[in-house]
């Protein structure tokens, strides 16, 4: 099944796939989870994961401005 009819538009991504992975464990994740944690760093955004971002809570909070808070 090599040709589907009307199917010539496939195969083409029609978004970049944001692909996340935590800075800390380098768990990849489809898209931003709610449950992780954005911390911007150097002007970079940087994701940690659930786990890692209650083990670096403390130093996550350091680094954030009070804004984000
Ligand atoms: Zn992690």
């Amino acid at each position: 099944m090599t040709s589907l009819p009307g199917g010539s538009d496939k195969g083409g991504s029609a978004a970049e796939p944001q692909s996340l992975v935590c800075a800390r464990c380098g768990t990849p994740a489809e898209g931003p989870p709610p449950t992780w944690t954005c911390s911007v760093e150097n002007g970079s955004r940087q994701y940690f994961c659930d786990r890692c971002s209650r083990e670096n809570l403390r130093a996550i909070e350091g680094r954030l401005d009070s804004a984000w808070w």
